[in-house]
């Protein structure tokens, strides 16, 4: 039987799997020989205390058979996978805008044997900080290139911590962090809480553009 454990408090000193083991060996009341971590779900941190340090970690663990579940605790099913539909579209569909959107619209396009055009009004990421900077020093506002316009969207220059619905486990956010760590981000961020990302959009910039060859920049839609 496959069982959620969560918010295990684990000391951050003591991290590790041999910790995450005897925490669910505890809770489960149940020898740690018998029990397997199948997946870590989620892992923050907790400085709740100033004493004391935690990293709070949620768990699928793996029961023997015989079992008796009688915390009644969630048991594990695998998420519904999402249909992928096959499509008669043809012809390129259009897509308004290259910040984390319009990259995994392209790329699910893309999936799907299609060529999507895309047409992003603002600029290239190099330009774009030049725009920034300009921008934070001068306060002279560049209205098609600033901190909300260009390529890789609004966040670009935040300093990349992953925001996302990571907890809820679904087929569609797991899909989402499988592409980020498929295009360069550690596999910790499949379950580390808001992680950093770095030049992971970037990457998605340039396979979708080899993907594609033309993205169109600087053409605004109105
Ligand atoms: C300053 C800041 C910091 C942030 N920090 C974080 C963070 O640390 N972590 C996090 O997870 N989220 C962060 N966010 C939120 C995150 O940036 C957004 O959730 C995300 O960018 C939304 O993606 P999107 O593709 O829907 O829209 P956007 O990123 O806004 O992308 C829209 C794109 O469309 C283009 N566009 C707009 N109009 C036209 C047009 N008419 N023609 C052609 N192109 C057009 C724009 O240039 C832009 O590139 C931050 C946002 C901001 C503003």
């Amino acid at each position: 039987m496959e069982l959620i454990l969560s918010d295990l408090r684990i000391p951050i000193e003591k991290d590790g799997m041999d910790e995450y083991v005897k925490a669910a060996s505890q809770q489960l009341e149940i020898d740690a020989g018998n029990i397997f971590i199948a997946k870590i779900l989620s892992k923050s941190l907790d400085a709740s205390s100033k004493e004391q340090f935690y990293y709070k970690i949620s768990l699928i663990v793996t029961t023997p058979d015989n079992f008796q579940n009688k915390q009644n605790l969630p048991v594990y099913s695998e998420p519904v996978k999402a249909n992928r539909k096959t499509t008669n579209i043809k012809g390129r569909p259009v897509i308004v805008g290259f910040g984390p959107a319009g990259m995994f619209a392209a790329l699910e396009l893309i999936d799907y044997g299609l060529k999507p055009l895309i047409f992003e009004r603002g600029k290239k990421i190099e330009e774009r900080f030049v725009d920034v900077q300009k921008f934070i020093k001068e306060r002279e506002i560049n209205p098609e290139s600033n901190i909300q316009f260009g390529e890789g969207g609004a966040g670009s220059y935040s300093d990349g911590k992953l925001f996302s619905r990571r907890n809820n486990n679904s087929s569609y956010v797991n899909r989402v962090l499988k592409t980020f760590i498929k295009f360069g981000a550690p596999e910790e961020i499949g379950y580390i809480s808001k992680p950093h990302l770095g030049m992971v959009k970037r990457n998605i910039f340039l396979q979708v553009s080899i993907l594609l060859w033309d993205i169109l920049r600087a053409i605004p839609l109105r």
